[in-house]
């Protein structure tokens, strides 16, 4: 069957309404058997609808075939006073509040500030997502599904836990490690921390129809990798991963090596031209500020270079993981080499968390950042002075039980 031939909707502006307010349930189809629970949430950006039209579009077809779907699947709109209004959010971006003392902010009352839109929708969205996570019986996976201002090759990223890197390569997609790791307070990473399995989808740009065909291809790809349908159930699947193969590129594996902050003061232009994903030499000019030229530090790709006037990120720079790399890092987790990492020079555990590491940057300034990325130590923070690496938690294995 042509992919084309699915698509019903041909337009991005259907006559239905995106959103009421505090509507974040869109569906939930529970299937006959057990199986793990997929949560899939579009339109935490509410200037990003593809997700929740594609939602929309699979949710029937879902349904008529839960006699043969295994735990459930859950379908959820994200900011949904910003969907109602078209605009990426109202009063502070929903995408960079989950951080623990947050929510706890927002239980409590909102913290006093009840008139800001977004702790509402946070509180909202947490009693939606609890309610479907105290009733899973199985693994939870979690899937954001996001666009880009600019146009661009659909992409997947994941915070890098071992769980989470085997379920992104069932995508025949461009996965991007440590690039969660460069923003706080994703939902991503707060679910994450508490055990679910999480990947995030960039689709394309907004307002683009093929964005709400990637986002489609992506959920049926990701019913089939949690398993909570099996390959012959959906009928759609090899049309989708050629879909999303094409539109994609294939699969290959990146890594963020290199983060340019910006400030509004900075001044900074990119130079013209650059597409995410482009190859760049070492010492080759990208963008200027008000203190000259910037160049690229290192020989590799760029990434999101930055061409809106609003943003923290002027560019990234990555590169791609061979196979090798990917493997050997499996096997020093499972053998938990992290726990020796202290023996190195100038790296002291957090007496708290086993999850941090202390830098001494002065001492530890020669050892290369490849054996902190190995093992998973990719966010980097500047606490009192010292360089604090941390990894994500849940790197081998789930919680006996997933508390929100
Ligand atoms: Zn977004």
């Amino acid at each position: 069957m042509n992919f084309a031939s699915m698509i019903s909707t041909t337009t991005l502006e259907p006559a239905r309404q995106l959103a009421k307010p505090g509507a974040h349930l869109i569906a939930s189809v529970r299937g006959s058997l057990p199986g793990p629970t997929l949560l899939i949430l579009g339109g935490i950006h509410g200037n990003e609808p593809a997700g929740v039209l594609a939602a929309d579009r699979v949710l029937l077809r879902i349904q008529e075939r839960s006699a043969d779907l295994r735990g459930e699947v859950v379908l959820l709109r994200g900011n949904t006073r910003a969907l109602e209004r078209k605009v990426r959010y109202v009063d502070a971006d929903l995408n960079r509040q989950w951080t623990a003392d947050n929510v706890r902010i927002g239980e409590s009352g909102n913290g006093g500030r009840p008139e800001m839109s977004e702790l509402l929708e946070q509180g909202e969205l947490l009693v939606a997502l609890r309610e479907v996570v105290s009733r899973a019986r199985g693994d939870v996976y979690f899937v954001d599904l996001h666009t880009t201002s600019a146009p661009g090759k659909p992409f997947v990223t994941v915070g890098d836990t071992l769980r989470n890197r085997r379920f992104a390569l069932s995508f025949p997609l461009t996965i991007v490690l440590g690039l969660e790791e460069q923003i706080n307070g994703t939902l991503l990473e707060y679910i994450n921390n508490l055990g679910a399995i999480t990947m995030g989808f960039e689709a394309g740009q907004h307002e683009a129809i093929s964005s709400v065909d990637h986002h489609e291809a992506l959920i049926w790809n990701a019913t089939v990798a949690t398993g909570n349908f099996l390959r012959d159930d959906v009928a759609e699947l090899d049309d989708c991963r050629s879909l999303l193969k094409r539109a994609g590129g294939g699969r290959r594996v990146v890594e963020v090596r290199h983060r340019h902050a910006i400030r509004p003061e900075d001044g900074f232009q990119m130079e013209p031209g650059f597409r995410n994903f482009q190859p760049v030499r070492r010492g080759q000019v990208l963008a200027k500020d008000r203190r000259g030229k910037i160049t690229a530090r290192e020989t590799g790709l760029i990434l999101l270079p930055l061409y809106q006037k609003l943003g923290d990120d002027g560019f990234f720079l990555g590169r791609e993981v061979k196979q090798f790399w990917l493997s050997l890092s499996a096997v020093f987790r499972k053998l938990k080499v992290g726990h020796y990492i202290h023996l190195l020079p100038g790296v002291r555990r957090h007496p708290l968390n086993e999850n941090f590491l202390i830098i001494n940057t002065r001492i530890a300034r020669i050892l290369p950042l490849q054996i902190f990325h190995l093992l998973g130590f990719r966010r980097r923070r500047w606490i009192d002075k010292h360089l604090v690496v941390s990894r994500r938690s849940h790197d081998l294995a789930g919680p006996t039980k997933l508390v929100l």
